[in-house]
């Protein structure tokens, strides 16, 4: 759709949180004829009540009326999931429904810089938004981090590089949005329960990112990773690889410690991997794809070395936060997946006391059982899914149980309980690592809520 076509257009937003909100006044300043629905009471809905009143946008909250099907097009904001029933209403009565992605696209004079992948794509975008900001290049970074992208497409010019942090949800409901950069991390097991458990139509839903491009488009992706070789390998657009395994053609790989960005045949050492801030081989995949795109939109090599020397990566991710009797503690409250655990295991060399649980989204644990082996002396099993890690664990290392649930969120009295179980476990010399596998919602409203629960415990060790 283009943008006169929005002109008096009705339009059904559905989800009036941040990106949903942004959405709506996005699609009413530019002539459509707005209605925003929530299944949440307006009470729950905090500060987005305000902004639609404010900006005259008509919504309703508490339930989905009639009226939302009452409408030319519906917009589903990133948490409104395709097989939630108003999407699934929608789309029995033959409506077009999009993504905000997908909206916000139709109003970008810039082409779009997207990344996606099951784990990373914080700190990728993050990494490559520092890029772009230390060689002073005119950006924006938008998407599932921060800001929607509907918040920030009237500001865009034709000279912004526009980062935006994409998830699978959003690729659901694209129709035309075509990244002319697209960069896919990684695909595995994670959010398999919203896919009615099939990994296939979870690394599907992945590949979306790359049906629209065309040869002058570009994507750049992990030839290590299975699904990705499976999903991508046939794509159309300039293909860019990255491999800690061996030498790519075109891309970025390792050569005796060197990361070496390799286009159109000439090949350029960007950095010895030893000096990159961020620890572990995940984050020199990280590293190498954000180096390419930044490549790719002109950043220098030397710039690009600079930016991944200095930045220590993003909050709640490997976070260093205390020494305490020799013990490191490092909060990876972000790592919600067996795949991120695998990651922050194999990023140290010191043996780990490892904090694991919380709400478990159907994880299989086998795969890390061999990790936890070498570098593991012991388990703190925490929250709703200790039970379930005992069983997987209690044949391998030493698992402690600290399953208290059901008190008030935060729980930070459950957590202290654990953090000090931890600390009793560990040994000068040792990292204490909270790394759960898992989401926080038997003890917290979110992982940043566990995270600093769990910084504030240390630094008050
Ligand atoms: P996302 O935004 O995709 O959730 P983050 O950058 O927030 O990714 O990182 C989430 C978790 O995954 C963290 O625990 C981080 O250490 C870990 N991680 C980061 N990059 C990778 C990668 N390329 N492969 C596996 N795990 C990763």
């Amino acid at each position: 759709m283009r943008e006169q076509d929005l002109h008096g257009k009705k339009i059904s937003v559905l989800g009036a949180e941040r990106s949903g909100v942004a959405a709506a006044v996005m699609l009413q300043r530019h002539g459509a004829v707005v209605f925003v629905s929530d299944a949440a009471p307006a009470d729950a809905l905090g500060e987005s009540i305000a902004v639609l009143a404010g900006s005259r946008v008509a919504y309703e909250a508490g339930g989905h009326s009639e009226r939302v099907f009452d409408a030319d097009l519906i917009v589903a904001s990133p948490g409104v999931p395709s097989h939630a029933p108003v999407m699934k209403e929608a789309r029995r009565r033959g409506l077009r429904v999009v993504a905000e992605i997908e909206a916000a696209s139709w109003l970008c004079p810039a082409p779009i810089i997207a990344v996606t992948g099951s784990n990373g794509k914080t700190t990728t975008v993050t990494l490559l938004e520092r890029m772009l900001a230390d060689a002073g290049k005119d950006h924006v970074l938008a998407g599932n981090i921060g800001t929607a992208f509907s918040a920030v497409v009237d500001d865009v010019t034709p000279d912004t590089a526009v980062v935006l942090e994409v998830s699978s949800f959003q690729l659901d409901t694209i129709e035309a949005f075509r990244p002319s950069i697209a960069i896919v991390l990684n695909i595995t097991q994670n959010h398999l329960n919203r896919y009615e458990s099939s990994m296939e139509k979870y690394a599907d839903a992945k590949a979306r990112i790359i049906m629209n491009q065309t040869e002058n488009d570009t994507v750049i992706w992990n030839v290590d990773d299975e699904w990705s070789v499976q999903k991508l390998a046939a794509a159309s657009a300039r293909q860019l690889h990255v491999s800690l395994r061996g030498r790519v053609n075109e891309g970025a790989y390792v050569d005796e410690g060197i990361l070496i960005t390799r286009l159109n045949g000439t090949s350029i050492p960007i950095i010895s991997v030893d000096e990159i801030g961020i620890r572990g081989d995940h984050n020199v995949y990280n590293a190498m794809a954000a180096a390419l795109a930044a490549r790719l939109l002109g950043i220098e090599p030397a710039s690009i070395r600079g930016t991944l020397r200095s930045f220590k990566g993003v909050e709640h991710r490997q976070e260093y936060v205390r020494e305490v009797n020799g013990i490191t503690y490092i909060n990876n409250s972000k790592a919600t997946t067996v795949e991120a655990v695998a990651a922050a295991l194999k990023s140290y060399t010191e043996p780990i006391v490892l904090m694991l649980g919380g709400m478990d989204k159907g994880n299989d644990y086998t795969t890390i059982v061999d990790l936890v082996k070498q570098h593991v002396r012991a388990i703190v099993a925490t929250g709703a899914s200790a039970e379930t890690i005992e069983k997987n664990f209690s044949g391998t290392v030493p698992v402690r149980r600290v399953d208290t649930t059901g008190a008030a969120v935060p729980n930070r009295v459950s957590m202290e309980h654990a953090v000090a179980v931890a600390a009793s476990l560990a040994q000068p010399g040792d990292i204490v690592l909270l790394a759960p596998a898992c989401t926080s919602f038997d003890w917290f409203k979110d992982y940043e809520e566990r995270g600093r629960v769990f910084k504030s415990i240390v630094n008050a060790l």
